[in-house]
C-alpha cells in the first residue's frame, strides 16, 4: 500500500535555516525558469522555438546543479514536466463533453512566486538523496549542492530535526520527498510517500455496516448498524470557500484584457484547495477510526443530496461541486478505509433524501435548512434521517435504536465533537414537544 508521512522539520541552527531557505528558493527559481521557457512556447511567443517539450532544460539543470545538487535539479524539472502533462490531460478531458470530472477550465502550470515579491519556498528530493531516521530524536538529512556547502562552510548532508511521530514509521521503501515552507504557520514541512507492507492493514472487528450521506451543508451524515450517528458540519468551511471564490472572481474582474490569471489568484486557488483537502483528509481519518471501533466492515456512500437540491444549485451554482469534490473525497475515503480493512461501496441508484422514514412519503415532505418535516407528524434532522434510510435500504434491516448523534466541527486542525445532552433522534421522531429544540441542534447558524 502507498501511504504518506507528513511532518514538520526544524533546522538545527540559523545557518542551517539560511541554507535550507536558499535551497528552497533556488528550487523555486529553477521551477520558474523551466516554466517560463515552456509557457512562452505554449503561447507561441516570438523567439521561442518548438513546443513546450523543446525547452532546453539541460542548460537549466547545469545552471542550478551547483546549488541544488544534480539529483534535486533533475527532480524539480521532472515535477514541472508532470505538471505540464497533467495540464494537457485536463485540457483534453475538459474538451471531452462526456467527461464531467473537470469542471474548471484548466490553466497552464503557474509560477512559484517571483524574485520581487518572494518565491514560494519549495523543493522535491529524490528518494536516494535523503534519509529519515525515526526514534526519540527523529531526523531528516538531505543532499545539498556543493556551492551551497561552500557558501555556508557546511559539510555532508543538511540535518533537520523532525517534530512529532509519523503515521507510518515502518515501510519497505520511500518515494520522492516534498519539502516546503508553510507561510500560514511559519513552519518547514515535508511529505514522504512510503510503501508499506499489506500486513500492516487492520482486520475489521465485526461485520457492521455504515451509510454516509454526503453534502456541502453537512459534509457527512453517518448512521451505523450499531446505532451510532455522526454529523460533520461543513457550513464554516463552505462559507470560507465561497468567500475565497468571490475574492478570486473580484480579482479576475480587475485583470487587464487578455489576462486570465495572476500569481495572487493562483495562490488563492491553492489556499482554497489546500484548506479543503486538509479538512477532508482529517475527516476521513476521524470517521474511519470511529467506524473501525464500531466493528464496521462496509461503508455505503450515497451522493451529494443537499448539493443537488435546487436551493443549493441556485445559490451556489456548480461551484458547490468543486467545493466538496465528491470524486476526490470518495477516493480519499476508500484509500483510508483500506488501512482499516473496511470496504467502501458507492451506491448511485436513485433514491431521495426527502423520504419520510415514518410513512415512506417522498412528495409530501418538506425540507427547511436541516429539518425534514412530514404531514404524518415526522420531524427530524434531514441528513441524519437520509443516512439512516439509506442504511436500512442497503442492509434491508430496520436500524437499531439510535444513540445521541455526535456532531463535529472543523477548527482548522481537528474535527472536534460537540456534545448535546438533550439530543436524541428517537425523541425527535416521537415526541413533538422536543422537536423544535432538536430541529435546531445541528443548525447552529441562524
Ligand atoms: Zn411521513
Amino acid at each position: 500500500m502507498k501511504r504518506t508521512n507528513t511532518f514538520a522539520v526544524r533546522p538545527l541552527s540559523e545557518t542551517g535555516e539560511q541554507l535550507l531557505r536558499d535551497l528552497l528558493d533556488a528550487s523555486a527559481a529553477l521551477w520558474n525558469e523551466v516554466n517560463y521557457q515552456r509557457l512562452m512556447r505554449y503561447n507561441d511567443e516570438d523567439g521561442f522555438e518548438g513546443d513546450v517539450w523543446d525547452a532546453d532544460t539541460g542548460r537549466l539543470e547545469g545552471k542550478y546543479k551547483g546549488v541544488l545538487g544534480a539529483s534535486t535539479a533533475q527532480q524539480v524539472i521532472r515535477k514541472n514536466n508532470e505538471a505540464w502533462r497533467g495540464f494537457f490531460e485536463n485540457k483534453k478531458a475538459c474538451h471531452d463533453a462526456s467527461n464531467a470530472s473537470v469542471t474548471e477550465h484548466p490553466e497552464p502550470p503557474g509560477f512559484r512566486g517571483n524574485e520581487d515579491d518572494g518565491r514560494q519556498l519549495k523543493t522535491v528530493i529524490r528518494n536516494t538523496s535523503y534519509t529519515v531516521e525515526w526514534g526519540d530524536r527523529s531526523r531528516l538529512e538531505i543532499l545539498v549542492g556543493s556551492e551551497l556547502k561552500d557558501r555556508y562552510d557546511h559539510t555532508g548532508r543538511l540535518r533537520l530535526e523532525i517534530a512529532g511521530n509519523p503515521n507510518w514509521p515502518d515501510y519497505e521503501k520511500q518515494g520522492r520527498l516534498d519539502l516546503w515552507y508553510d507561510e500560514t504557520d511559519s513552519t518547514f514541512r515535508a511529505s514522504q510517500p512510503v510503501t508499506v507492507s499489506d500486513e500492516t492493514r487492520a482486520t475489521p472487528l465485526a461485520s457492521e455496516k455504515a451509510a454516509l450521506d454526503i453534502g456541502a451543508n453537512n459534509l457527512v451524515a453517518c448512521t451505523t448498524t450499531t446505532g451510532e450517528q455522526y454529523l460533520y458540519e461543513g457550513r464554516e468551511l463552505f462559507h470560507r470557500f465561497r468567500e475565497t471564490t468571490r475574492e478570486i472572481a473580484r480579482l479576475q474582474s480587475k485583470l487587464p484584457d487578455g489576462r486570465y490569471s495572476s500569481e495572487h489568484i493562483r495562490r488563492l486557488y491553492h489556499k482554497r484547495t489546500r484548506r479543503r483537502d486538509h479538512a477532508q483528509e482529517a475527516l476521513c481519518r476521524d470517521l474511519l477510526e470511529r467506524l473501525y471501533e464500531e466493528g464496521v466492515d462496509t461503508v455505503y456512500i450515497g451522493g451529494l443530496t443537499d448539493v443537488l437540491e435546487t436551493h443549493w444549485l441556485v445559490e451556489t451554482n456548480a461551484k458547490t461541486h468543486n467545493f466538496w469534490s465528491f470524486k476526490k473525497f470518495t477516493e480519499r475515503l476508500a484509500c483510508t478505509a483500506e488501512e482499516y480493512g473496511i470496504s467502501v461501496e458507492v451506491r448511485s441508484e436513485a433514491w431521495t433524501s426527502q423520504e419520510c422514514p415514518q410513512c415512506g412519503s417522498t412528495d409530501r415532505t418538506t425540507r427547511h435548512q436541516d429539518t425534514l418535516t412530514c404531514p404524518c407528524g415526522f420531524k427530524g434532522h434531514a441528513d441524519l434521517t437520509a443516512s439512516e434510510t439509506f442504511l436500512e435500504r442497503q442492509t434491508e434491516q430496520s436500524a437499531r435504536p439510535m444513540a445521541r448523534p455526535v456532531r463535529f466541527e472543523w477548527d482548522d486542525h481537528n474535527w472536534s465533537g460537540i456534545s448535546h445532552p438533550h439530543e436524541s433522534p428517537k425523541e425527535q421522531r416521537t415526541d413533538p414537544s422536543t422537536v423544535h429544540r432538536n430541529g435546531n441542534i445541528v443548525s447552529s447558524e441562524s
